[in-house]
């Protein structure tokens, strides 16, 4: 891995804002272990609020869980990537596999998405992950490469080096996944580290990241790959004394002091 290790969560569909602050005045005032880039990705409602309960030099940085790709307008429900920019989005993730699955969200429009968060200035947080029938057929490779291609393919070269990919098999996630094992998300991440490197000119992005059941046992014989730059937790980070343990695990498997 290299350094800083990512160490992030998107909240889903919890939390009212009472609820983002107090989580976020705990991790504000609690001492994050260096060499880690802490993000918190809360409900579009809460996203003002935790910005507002984070003081200004805290490192977490704070995304967005979707954003539409177009300026503004008629598009009723959704949001633009200005507007969770101006609500404190720094990243903003895209292509989660829920949103893939319920919410039509397709490679052309993670493409889309991706161009309209470098457009407005955020951090492009792209999820990628088979489904279990491809995972089990042994074609995860092929299949999330394909994904990564296309949600890149209207970025520059320059650009892809500031994009954050999580690798997140669809058969990991959630209180029904299994979490995947080191040995099966290794090759996957290799792969998807040198697609990366094609794709921008040698550069690479700025960090791959496994998500998927990640929790306190695993998550050290998780960052034990090379490629792996970081996790993506759900459940296990809801709490903010999940978060601060998973941040301190990621710093001691960084080797940080
Ligand atoms: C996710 O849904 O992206 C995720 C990583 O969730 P969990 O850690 O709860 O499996």
């Amino acid at each position: 891995m290299k350094l800083p290790v990512w160490i992030g969560t998107s909240w889903k569909m919890t939390k009212t804002i009472a609820e983002a602050r107090a989580y976020i005045e705990h991790i504000a005032t609690a001492e994050l272990p260096a060499g880690i880039q802490p993000f918190v990705i809360p409900a579009h409602t809460s996203l003002a609020a935790a910005r507002d309960a984070l003081p200004a030099e805290s490192p977490v940085l704070l995304g967005a869980q979707n954003a539409h790709w177009g300026p503004e307008g008629a598009g009723t429900g959704e949001v633009s990537m200005r507007m969770v920019g101006d609500a404190g989005a720094r990243l903003v993730e895209i292509g989660h596999s829920e949103r893939r699955q319920h919410h039509a969200e397709t490679d052309e429009t993670v493409a889309l998405k991706a161009r309209a968060a470098v457009d407005a200035g955020l951090m492009p947080l792209i999820c990628v992950g088979e489904p279990v029938d491809v995972h089990e057929a042994g074609e995860a490779i092929e299949f999330v490469s394909s994904q990564v291609r296309a949600a890149l393919g209207r970025l520059s070269s320059t650009e892809v080096s500031g994009v954050l990919i999580a690798y997140e098999p669809i058969w990991a996630i959630g209180e029904h996944g299994r979490p995947a094992t080191p040995t099966e998300v290794a090759p996957v991440v290799s792969e998807l580290a040198r697609v990366a490197r094609e794709v921008s000119g040698g550069v690479g992005c700025r960090a791959l990241l496994y998500g998927g059941s990640v929790d306190e046992a695993n998550a050290a014989d998780l960052l034990l790959d090379a490629n792996t730059d970081g996790l993506f937790v759900g459940r296990a980070a809801w709490t903010p004394e999940g978060f601060l343990r998973l941040a301190a695990i990621a710093a001691e498997a960084a080797g940080v002091p």
